[in-house]
């Protein structure tokens, strides 16, 4: 292991890339520009040899791992831009720069393997169904662990999968209200605490597959995420010989209740739940959207099926407000509660501030139910149409739409909500018109404060 003291790399002088004659003979060469202290800023492919890695291919040897690293022996061989851990990955340099962390720790994964087995699925072997994860993300360290060690890379995991059981008021609530009973399996005491398996996906991009779902070309997803995030990652234009990008984005967590095996059984039923974040409401209770109730709504249901002998899964995306964030999301909050807070204003206030109204891209989202082996819905517990059609789009069919029950929907979440109807969520009640909408009124501040 190489000490720390060793690690600490201090520039000598700040470089003036423009004119330094060292890298203009660098670049002339397309040998990369290397900084005097080794840093790289970028390699070409004249340089390096990636390590095979063929999306889609069944072999494991031929698949190869997702090398994502510049570590060890990294730079030259690694066969993926970005960096492991999505947004995470940033902490990961700042333990690095601050001395807490060797770069070159090399990660003891004994015991961590999956703590159930999510079986093998025909999707995972082509590089149609699955372009945004690594279906092999789970055992990447086990599958290639000789691999490291004779290449010299890091390899690590996108996924993990463990098991946990939950305990939130409103499962205590329902089973109180005997809306549940007690199994002592799924749902285990009267305290309605319920276990439940999971699985935490990261984002690994092949970008050939993910640009051929929006439609567009590779090269041009390509230049669009470095021009829009900057140059962050000069790869995505030095390197278009490798496919595979880690984009630094909240990933995904699969909560299946029962037995995870039924998930892929097309004799059982499924009742699914796709969720997207929103901290205010699904942590902290805030009442200006339906986020909270829908979600606990949909555990409950998901849990229900999953003790009439199918199963249940909750899939929980980190794309906090439409995948805005949340400083954006309170903007548009203060100009709706300034401007008048009416539901057919609703989405014009999101579009005035972010120039969209949303940005989750749903197209991406059905990989996780195909990487699950889900091949129909029982139950879908959401109402949106862009949830409904980028699955159906993608094979498979939903054969029922819940909608969230009246009861549970706030009284300031109406002008949410009932945009939303309009705009083409499902409903089993009225859809307003504009004209009716403009009656949908918000709170406002002066009614709280
Ligand atoms: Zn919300």
């Amino acid at each position: 292991m190489v000490p720390v003291s060793l690690l600490q790399v201090t520039p000598k002088e700040t470089v003036d890339v423009k004119n330094d004659p060292k890298i203009k003979e660098h670049v002339t060469k397309s040998e990369g520009i290397v900084l005097e202290d080794g840093i790289a800023l970028t390699t070409y492919p004249e340089d390096s040899k990636p390590l095979g890695l063929e999306w889609g291919a069944a072999a494991p040897e031929v698949r190869g791992p997702v090398v994502c690293s510049r570590y060890h022996d990294g730079l030259s061989k690694h066969n993926a831009i970005g960096a492991h851990s999505g947004p995470y990955c940033v902490y990961h340099a700042l333990a690095v720069a601050s001395n807490q962390l060797d770069p070159h720790h090399v990660a003891d994964y004994t015991n961590s393997q999956p703590a159930f087995s999510i079986p093998e699925q025909k999707a995972w072997y082509n590089n149609k169904d699955i372009v945004a994860m690594d279906p092999m993300g789970h055992l990447t360290p086990f599958l290639f662990d000789e691999t490291a060690k004779s290449e010299n890379v890091e390899i690590r995991p996108s996924i993990s999968v463990t098991k946990a059981s939950l305990q939130l008021f409103e499962l205590k609530d329902a089973v109180t209200n005997n809306r549940l009973q007690v199994d002592g399996k799924i749902v285990l005491n009267q305290n309605g605490d319920v276990a439940v398996s999971k699985v935490a996906v990261e984002p690994v991009w092949y970008l050939p597959g993910v640009a051929e779902r929006f439609g567009v070309s590779e090269d041009k997803l390509r230049k669009a995420l470095f021009q829009d995030t900057n140059g962050m990652y000069p790869e995505l234009i030095t390197r278009p010989d490798i496919k595979v990008f880690l984009p630094p984005v909240g990933g995904l967590t699969v909560y299946i209740f029962g037995d995870p095996a039924y998930v892929s059984d097309p004799t059982k039923r499924v009742a699914l739940r796709v969720h997207d974040e929103c901290n205010g409401s699904d942590v902290f209770g805030s009442d200006i959207c339906t986020c909270r109730p829908y979600l606990t709504f949909g555990i409950e249901e998901a849990v229900k099926e999953a003790q009439n002998g199918g199963s249940g899964v909750v899939i929980y995306f980190r794309k906090e407000g439409r995948a805005l964030g949340e400083v954006t999301k309170y903007l548009v909050y203060n100009a709706r509660k300034r401007g008048g807070d009416t539901a057919d204003e609703y989405f014009h206030r999101t579009e005035c501030i972010a120039g969209v109204r949303d940005m989750r891209f749903q197209q991406l989202m059905p990989d996780i139910l195909k990487w699950l082996g889900i091949t129909k819905i029982d139950r879908m517990l959401s109402m949106s149409n862009m949830k409904h059609d980028a699955i159906v789009e993608q094979g498979i069919p939903i054969l029922e739409r819940v909608p969230i029950p009246d009861e549970l929907i706030p009284a300031d979440s109406r002008v949410e909500i009932d945009a939303k109807i309009n705009a083409g969520y499902f409903t089993t009640g009225k859809v307003m018109n504009q004209e009716e909408l403009k009656a949908v009124q918000g709170r406002t501040w002066t009614d709280v404060v």
